[in-house]
């Protein structure tokens, strides 16, 4: 990779952090990027805490990070709900995520029908097939479905565990809908973050320890796209059809960052 980078882009989970907590050397790595004032957002499909508490967690280890430098799905999501004008919005979300959709009407726990939107996010173990078939039922019912990413699995601290996009493809299916993906990897989702920099693409580098929606899914809108061998990582990755611009250990090897 040979073109200087004035931003960058980090995915959150398997890149900084693995079950909440700090990859080796991303504290002093932050610190150094705040300190210099270069620009950088975390692009992060998470839809399992709210972007209060990731900067909640970074200040703890003395990174002062700010809500606005964190990019999520739920956060997006929240924005084009209103501009749509919602008027009752079914979450399928964690519980600490609902805070990022305050202020929009939303459907009463139980309903099963009267939702314009299902929102589908990552609710960990509160997915069950009664929580599936309500969400299949409300889209029956009339509802359109949104997708918050399209993550296939993540590397939790247990081990693998499949991710948003893999509940979304379910409903789609069943329901025959297409879903409306806000999220990695869509591209909008990518633009939102280059927009929040102020940079053009081909200046910023994405990231990620997913080969397709993090690296695949920021080539395509013209950013660089590096691989970390941390987190979700595996050496199959390296043959899915997508060429990493670089291919690191890990994020603190980013050359903007190691000075190489
Ligand atoms: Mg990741």
């Amino acid at each position: 990779m040979d073109a200087e980078l004035d931003g960058l882009l980090f995915d959150l989970d398997g890149v900084l952090v693995t079950g909440g907590e700090p990859l080796p050397g991303v504290v002093e790595m932050l610190r150094g990027l705040l300190d210099a004032r270069f620009p950088f957002r975390i692009l992060s499909n998470t839809t399992l805490v709210p972007r209060r508490l990731i900067v909640e967690r970074f200040r703890a280890y003395g990174v002062p990070l700010t809500v606005e430098m964190i990019l999520t799905p739920p956060a997006a999501a929240a924005r084009w709900l209103r501009q749509q004008g919602a008027r009752a919005v079914a979450l399928f979300v964690a519980p600490p995520t609902r805070e990022e959709f305050e202020g929009l009407p939303l459907l009463e726990e139980e309903a099963e029908e009267g939702a314009d939107y299902v929102v589908v996010g990552d609710m960990g173990d509160g997915w069950n097939a009664r929580t599936l078939n309500r969400a299949f039922r409300l889209l029956m019912n009339g509802a359109r479905l949104v997708a918050l990413g399209m993550g296939r699995y993540w590397k939790a601290p247990d081990g693998l565990r499949l991710d948003t996009g893999a509940y979304a493809t379910a409903l789609a299916y069943a329901s025959g809908q297409e879903p409306i993906v806000i999220g990695k990897p869509a591209p909008e989702f990518f633009k939102l973050a280059l927009d929040a920099l102020g940079l053009p693409p081909e200046r910023v580098a994405m990231v990620g320890d997913d080969v397709i929606s993090d690296v695949g899914a920021a080539q395509k809108v013209g950013m660089k796209g590096i691989l970390v061998q941390t987190g979700k990582f595996r050496p199959e990755d390296l043959h899915r059809g997508v060429k990493p611009d670089l291919v690191l250990p890990d994020v603190t090897h980013v050359p903007v960052i190691s000075g190489q």
